[in-house]
């Protein structure tokens, strides 16, 4: 294999001398689809992320792709349709890395929800989804719903109603996307800050990178600048243009992870929480049942954003509120994950009634951010900043090199989870960006998160594998392996 710091600096030198079509901020989900929109339009494209792809909000979700049918209720109608569209769009762009899942929205005596509303929101869904539905709503008795799900609380219940929904793990198919852009042609680069934009008004912009790997800094030169970086866009509009005032508001929203037998892993369970009425859910996930999710403003940054045991009691009740002979307590949490959503701001609304739309802001002549949205319109958020740079004549109009559905890669999903060796690690290393042991153990094979064991076994060939991959020192294998020792306590 390559010398990989070899590989990045030689990288960068190359793109020293190119004038770029389009500079990407930010790795997460948002910054891959603005990515393989440019590169399916053959525009000259890096991106860049300051950590590793995905380590953003873009690992931190529901692992959704959906509608949205909580989104009804704020009425958000658009964006229902719109992700009812993406979501059928993804199952078959991305077939490897997003699959159907049922889901069960079970009705109690005495809950807001009654079964007939349910039963109406989920057609209403369903006639929002207009072509691109996944089946007709089915409504369930009592017994039945027992029957399918013999773990749920049967005092009280009336029914259920099942309806179809997409799922996808956020961080695969993140690094997924990313790498699929790279194929068409374009660059991506992990653990590079941006430190200096300059010539920002100009029509080229120049823009210092520093690659944490070596420590060494590069300027590289874009027509156009699109900065995808989430919860981070306030700071960094604030520090770069000037902004005076917040334009997003984050809220915190944490899952659990779980293993219970109470529930039957073939199908989600929607729950409205007997705290405060909102509506959470228990999804199937890589085995294991995912719990969330909360939603409460957050001031921190999002680098330094935790679960609390508030968090944590919040959704082990609701869950052994629906499935009581689980009897989940903290002990039984494999691991907990917290991300910041970031909602458009408005003064009085609660965080779970704030639009999920995305806040797009021009900061002069071909420099945008884009903020918000979600997991499942990416590509279409990914079309609609081409299409605003296309529309500001920052690029030159270029056809897609095909009009068919855009493949994307599901080579990573083979890797997730296995069990590792030195070639699959060096596969990872090599054709998926991992620079240190939590990228492997964490985004790419999951290990960290579902592992009750974390991954632990594998941290001595991985980090063999990375020394010799980089030629990193003694210390800096040590120093890696301390660090996932770290980590890997802080998601207990
Ligand atoms: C709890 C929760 C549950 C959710 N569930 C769902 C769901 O089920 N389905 C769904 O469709 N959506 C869901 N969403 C929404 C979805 O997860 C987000 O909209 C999406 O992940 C945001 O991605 P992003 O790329 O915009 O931001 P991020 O993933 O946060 O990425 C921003 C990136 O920018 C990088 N960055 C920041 N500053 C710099 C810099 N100076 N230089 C370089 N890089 C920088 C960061 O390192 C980071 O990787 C959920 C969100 C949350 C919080």
């Amino acid at each position: 294999m390559e010398n990989q710091k070899r590989k990045r600096h030689n990288q960068l030198k190359n793109l020293e001398s190119e004038i770029l079509d389009l500079l990407i901020i930010g790795g997460g989900i948002t910054g891959a689809g603005v990515m393989l929109c440019a590169t399916e339009q053959k525009y000259k494209t890096l991106l860049v992320d300051q950590g590793d792809f995905s380590s953003g909000t873009s690992w931190a979700s529901t692992k959704l792709v959906h509608g949205g049918l909580r989104y009804l209720e704020t009425m958000d109608w658009a964006l229902v349709f719109e992700s009812c569209k993406e979501r059928k769009r993804l199952l078959k762009e991305a077939p490897q890395l997003v699959h159907e899942l049922e889901f069960m929205f079970p009705a109690y005596s005495g809950q807001r929800r009654k079964l007939w509303t349910i039963w109406l929101g989920t057609w209403l869904y369903y006639f929002l989804s207009f072509f691109w539905n996944l089946g007709t709503p089915k409504k369930k008795s009592k017994a039945q719903s027992l029957r399918l799900e013999p773990g749920l609380k049967s005092d009280q219940l009336n029914g259920s109603v099942l309806y179809k929904d997409g799922q996808a793990t956020d961080s695969t198919l993140t690094i997924s996307s990313i790498h699929s852009a790279c194929a068409r042609g374009g660059h991506a680069l992990n653990y590079c800050s941006v430190t200096r934009l300059t010539n920002i008004h100009e029509d080229v912009k120049h823009i210092e990178l520093k690659d944490r790997i070596s420590g060494d800094t590069y300027t590289v030169k874009a027509k156009n600048i699109v900065m995808a970086v989430g919860p981070w866009t306030d700071s960094l509009c604030k520090q770069w243009f000037d902004q005076k005032q917040d334009r997003i508001r984050l809220s915190k929203g944490v899952h659990i992870i779980v293993d219970t037998q109470e529930m039957s892993q073939k199908r989600a369970v929607a729950m409205l929480s007997p705290i405060d009425g909102r509506v959470t859910f228990a999804v199937p996930w890589e085995g294991k049942v995912l719990i969330g999710t909360t939603d409460t403003d957050e001031t921190v940054l999002p680098h330094k954003v935790e679960v609390s045991d508030q968090d944590r009691l919040y959704l082990l009740e609701t869950f052994n509120h629906y499935f009581p002979q689980a009897k989940l307590g903290i002990t039984n949490i494999i691991s907990s994950m917290a991300g910041l959503r970031c909602l458009i701001q408005s003064e009085d609304a609660k965080p779970s009634d704030s639009s999920r739309e995305h806040l797009i802001q021009t900061h002069g002549t071909g420099i945008i951010s884009i903020a918000g949205g979600k997991l499942t319109t990416y590509r279409a958020m990914g079309e609609e900043m081409m299409g605003k740079l296309r529309s500001m004549n920052r690029l030159q109009n270029q056809k897609p090199e095909t009009s068919e559905a855009l493949h994307i890669s599901g080579n990573l999903r083979e890797l997730v989870k296995k069990d590792l060796t030195a070639s699959s690690i060096d596969q990872l290393i090599e054709h998926f960006y991992c620079t240190n042991i939590e990228d492997l153990l964490a985004r790419r094979t999951l290990h960290l998160f579902i592992d009750p064991n974390r991954g632990r076994n594998w941290v001595d060939l991985v980090a063999q594998r990375l020394q010799h991959a980089f030629d990193y020192s003694d210390q800096e294998i040590d120093d890696q392996k301390r660090s996932y020792q770290k980590t890997s306590g802080r998601y207990s």
